[in-house]
């Protein structure tokens, strides 16, 4: 159990929310990067350390881990349910005046925890970590993230940054406003970004990945994405209206040419080809927009059922450790 140290009361409390799913070789690395890099004398630290269902020995590596110089909650959720759940979950239990959400294969570098406190303490609610150089990632996800933000933003009423991920400091009151969200499929970026608040940036070049790999495959960052898509903007929706009035109004044009140049020129030979292609392209643009309507349709479904959005299995506490 942890026993409060009388000469912790008077400091601020910072969590660190760190999301682990099968990340049993960066457990003991990236405890001790991070307790490296966190100024003990001025601010008391807890790690709030999510293990997402790992199918590997990442619990029981974060179970028998060495002391370090801060508090270390373990939060084992019964299954796998994605980073964004994952987070949740570790702001759930962060009792920090700060939060700071990072990963944990150092890709978002503790390296930086202090520049953030510095801004954090100049009085910014928020503060974002912003890569300025993205020469780690593959030029196809740098591509298809690059699209993503500019479609999001132009869809959406709130401004989500560019080149802008978990990483970054927020303050106690962002925290609270976060926890009161009743919504289940959460896309952390987006509710971030939508709870506002005094922001700053922080730029960092964004380093490779430590040891293992990459969590995330092609489809699970495009689901990710329509979810940020469908949770932000109703543009899609509503789009097919306009689509509608479009095709009819070309539809009428087109439509009285036919009967025009009939009436003129008497009954043409039928148009097979014409005729097909215009079937075709309707019954094509139709299932697209029924598709659109399916993606809201089906996530109004899940949200309506009330799940929560994680099922916490055990939460283990470790004290700090003052003879380390
Ligand atoms: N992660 C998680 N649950 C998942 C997938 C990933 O908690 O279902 C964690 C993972 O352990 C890591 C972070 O989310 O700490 C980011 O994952 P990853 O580094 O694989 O993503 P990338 O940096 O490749 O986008
Ligand atoms: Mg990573």
């Amino acid at each position: 159990m942890f026993v409060s140290d009388p000469d912790t009361q008077d400091r601020k409390l910072i969590s660190l929310v760190v999301p682990f799913y099968n990340e049993e070789a960066n457990v003991e690395s990236t405890l001790a990067v991070i307790a490296e890099n966190i100024d003990t004398q001025r601010y008391s630290w807890e790690v709030i350390a999510v293990n997402d269902g790992s199918s590997d020995d990442t619990l029981k590596k974060l179970l028998t881990v060495r002391s370090f110089e801060f508090k270390l909650v373990v939060v084992d959720l019964s299954r796998n349910f994605g980073k964004e759940a994952a987070l949740s979950a570790g702001l759930e239990q962060a009792m920090g005046d700060a939060v700071i959400p990072l990963d944990a294969d150092l890709q978002d570098p503790p390296q930086l925890i202090s520049m953030l406190i510095e801004k954090w303490e100049e009085g910014y609610d928020v503060v974002l970590a912003r890569r300025v150089d993205r020469s780690s990632d593959s030029f196809l996800k740098r591509a298809t993230a690059g699209a993503f933000y500019s479609v999001i933003n132009r869809l959406s009423d709130v401004e989500i940054p560019h080149h802008v991920g978990d990483f970054r400091l927020m303050d106690r009151r962002v925290i609270d406003v976060l926890k009161t969200l009743p919504e289940a499929r959460r896309f952390m970026k987006g509710l971030f970004a939508w709870a506002g608040f005094r922001t700053t940036i922080v730029d960092y070049i964004r380093p490779e990945r430590n040891l293992g790999d990459s969590k995330f495959s092609g489809w699970k960052l495009w689901n990710l994405a329509l979810e940020g898509i469908t949770s932000f903007s109703i543009v899609p929706l509503k789009i097919w209206t306009y689509i509608g009035f479009i095709v009819a109004a070309c539809s009428f044009i087109y439509g009285s040419f036919i009967v025009g140049r009939t009436i003129l020129f008497g009954v043409d030979v039928p148009g097979y080809a014409s005729l097909t292609s215009i079937l075709l392209f309707m019954s094509g643009l139709q299932m697209i927009g029924l598709g659109v309507l399916g993606e809201y349709v089906g996530r109004i479904y899940l949200e309506s059922k009330r799940r929560p959005a994680f099922v916490v299995r055990s939460v283990h506490k470790k004290a700090i450790n003052r003879d380390s």
